[in-house]
This record gives structure tokens, C-alpha cells and sequence, in this order.
């Protein structure tokens, strides 16, 4: 294992910051992890913990076969941001940029570069897919802080084969997001993990960190008509809740990690296996989860729990009124039928706060806007 810190640029005098990176095996592909990428999300910061222990007797043994790099922190920059005892690790302090958007390469520029390249040989046109994204990257512009980091994290991740963000909620059910285009792998994946909640992306429109890696191929495939041999597989895996930080989950989690990567050919001998998974599998769009906003102001109180199946009507939580002149609350009803699979915990909310999500069977919103706000 080789470990790396690529130094980001000084944002003040006497201050320096760094991405550490660790490098396993050698080979022709690429597993890429990180975690902490909203750097107020923990609990993949513990699993890759975890996932290195295992990788460092794996390595030992003789069983990587690929490269898998591991960035064990992603953003050092909002690991910074304490305010006042809190951690507003989503958004960049200086841009208000959300540390998760505004990575994806121009796909104009991508078709100019390597268009004319492409031709019937899968194997080459993903060497030229590559070679162009990663001088893409070398050619971002690294001004601001956040887009330093940006460029720091696409430099490493850019030209993966298979690459895992891990993220978390407020309070909820794991669950991943991936392509619409890349079902099998995602079940895969899905299955290692032992997660109900799949969500499938389209990745044409606007796209997160995993999207960023995979809308290139998706596109280009698209718009030439040639073919490519192993398109780059993204995920954003959600490890629960914020406050879901333990051992025992870590460990559940980096063997699920590792039994995918098994699968997907970076190790072997790992004696990792697929984890058990509660409830039935749900894949679905994820333009079928249904958000449920807040009607008002005041506190939450919720009449049905994570993981529960709810029917569109029925009373879902109540908005505790607290500038009624008698104490009143406002019903929430359930806006769809499906499984109650992320909650809340900021309890005091305002109207159109979402206070909770649905995976549902019906389409809820257009395809591909899902991250347009
Ligand atoms: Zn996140």
C-alpha cells in the first residue's frame, strides 16, 4: 500500500491542507473509495477504517489484483467548518457551494476531445475516454478552495472502473444511488450490502460526485454510437443516519464493501459475504421517492417510524404549532403510498423543510431533476 497527500492550497496565511489517499495493488482497473465528501457525514469515515484492516491483510496475503484507492477523508476543508460547536459540513463556507454538486465535466468539450477518436474497438475507446477525462481534470481550474478539492478528488477518481462515495442521511434506512443504465451492477452491490432502498439515477441531467463519473460514458456512448468495454460503475451508498457511527455497523458495512469488490474482481479470498438485508428489495427510480415537506412552522412529531410501509392519506407526522394561541398542530398526511425510509432529526422545521421521504411505485417528480435544486 502506497499513501499519497496531495497538498489543496493555502486558504490563509500559516494554514495548509491535505487529502491523504492510500493505493492497494497494481493493475490495469480501478476501485475508487471515499468517504466525507459532506464532511458532516461520519459513518463512512469509520467503514473505510475498517475496510483498510481488511485490505491490509488482504495484501499481505497476496489477494488484490486491481488497484483500489481509498480516500479515507474527502474533505478536509469542511472537516474545518466548526461553528459554534456545530459542523455545517454540506456547504462550503466561502462559495455556499453544496460540497457534492458541480464536478461533472463538460461534455462538450469531452465529444470535442476524444469524438473523433472512437471508432469499433470497446478497449481503446475507453483508453481515449480516459485519457481525455483525466486531462479534463488537469485543466479544471483550482481557484477556490472547494474547486481545488474538487480537482484534487476527480484527479485521483476520474478514470475508475468502479467508484463508491459514501454519504449518510439524517435518519434513515441505508439505501444507494446509481445509474438507471448500470441495474445489474447496482443489484449487485445492493445485494453485498444487504440494502433494501435502490434508487436509480438518470445521469444525464444534474449529477452528484457518482454521476460526475459515469454521465461521460453514458453521453459519449450516446451521442458517437461506439461502444466501450467497462464504463466506469458510481454509486452513492447512504450509511444510514448521521448519528449512526459504531463498530458494529462499520464492520457490517466494510465486509458488504468488500464482498462487492470481491465480486467485481479487485480481491479474492476476502471471506467476505453479502450482508442480510431487511425488508424487500425496492428498486425504483428514484423520480418515484416522494419528499415530504413541511406545511409550517413548529416542531415534528412523527405517528409512523423509519422503515415503515405507509399508505397516501394516512396521518404521517403532526407540525406542533408554537405560536398558536392555544396549542394546536397541523396533521401531516402521507402524500404517497410507499416505505417511509428517511426521517428528519433538525425536529424544529419550517415550511417546505422536507421532514421525510417515501419510496414510492408512482412517478412523484420529472425525470432527471431529482438534484436540480
Ligand atoms: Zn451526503
Amino acid at each position: 500500500m502506497i499513501t499519497k497527500h496531495l497538498p489543496l492550497p493555502s486558504p490563509a496565511p500559516g494554514m495548509q491542507r491535505h487529502l491523504m489517499v492510500h493505493e492497494y495493488g497494481s493493475g490495469p482497473r480501478k476501485a475508487y473509495l471515499q468517504a466525507g465528501l459532506h464532511a458532516d457525514e461520519w459513518p463512512g469515515l469509520l467503514t473505510l477504517q475498517h475496510l483498510m484492516a481488511s485490505l491490509d491483510t488482504l495484501e499481505q496475503a497476496g489477494h488484490i489484483h486491481q488497484r483500489v484507492v481509498i480516500v479515507p477523508f474527502a474533505n478536509p476543508v469542511g472537516m474545518n467548518q466548526r461553528l459554534f460547536g456545530k459542523f455545517p459540513g454540506r456547504f462550503d463556507a466561502t462559495t455556499g457551494q453544496n460540497f457534492n454538486r458541480g464536478m461533472s465535466l463538460s461534455i462538450g468539450a469531452l465529444t470535442h476531445r476524444v469524438g473523433h477518436l472512437l471508432g469499433a474497438d470497446a478497449e481503446l475507446n475507453d483508453g481515449h475516454l480516459r485519457e481525455a477525462m483525466r486531462q479534463l481534470v488537469s485543466e479544471k481550474s483550482g481557484g477556490y478552495e472547494i474547486e481545488a478539492l474538487h480537482k484534487a478528488l476527480l484527479s485521483q477518481s476520474i478514470d475508475a472502473h468502479l467508484m463508491l462515495d459514501l454519504h449518510c442521511d439524517d435518519e434513515a434506512l441505508p439505501h444507494v444511488f446509481y445509474g438507471d443504465h448500470q441495474r445489474s451492477t447496482g443489484d449487485q452491490l445492493g445485494d453485498c450490502l444487504g440494502f433494501a432502498i435502490r434508487l436509480e439515477e438518470d445521469v444525464r441531467g444534474t449529477v452528484a460526485f457518482d454521476g460526475s463519473h459515469t454521465q461521460p460514458w453514458v453521453s459519449l456512448a450516446e451521442s458517437t454510437g461506439m461502444p466501450f468495454a467497462e464504463p466506469c460503475f458510481a454509486a452513492t451508498v447512504e450509511l444510514r443516519g448521521q448519528k449512526d457511527v459504531s463498530d458494529a455497523l462499520a464492520r457490517r458495512d466494510a465486509e458488504g464493501l468488500l464482498a462487492f469488490l470481491e465480486r467485481q474482481g479487485f480481491v479474492s479470498n476476502s471471506g467476505a459475504a453479502a450482508q442480510p438485508q431487511q425488508g424487500e428489495t425496492l428498486s425504483i427510480n428514484v423520480d418515484k421517492v416522494k419528499v415530504v415537506p413541511s406545511p409550517a412552522n413548529g416542531l415534528v412529531v412523527y405517528h409512523r417510524s423509519l422503515g415503515d410501509w405507509v399508505d397516501e392519506g394516512e396521518l404521517l407526522a403532526e407540525i406542533v404549532l408554537l405560536d398558536s394561541s392555544r396549542p394546536a398542530r397541523i396533521p401531516v398526511p402521507a402524500p404517497a403510498t410507499g416505505r417511509l425510509f428517511s426521517q428528519t432529526n433538525t425536529f424544529l422545521t419550517s415550511p417546505g423543510a422536507s421532514i421525510g421521504m417515501i419510496a414510492s411505485k408512482d412517478q412523484q417528480i420529472a425525470p432527471g431533476t431529482q438534484l436540480s435544486y
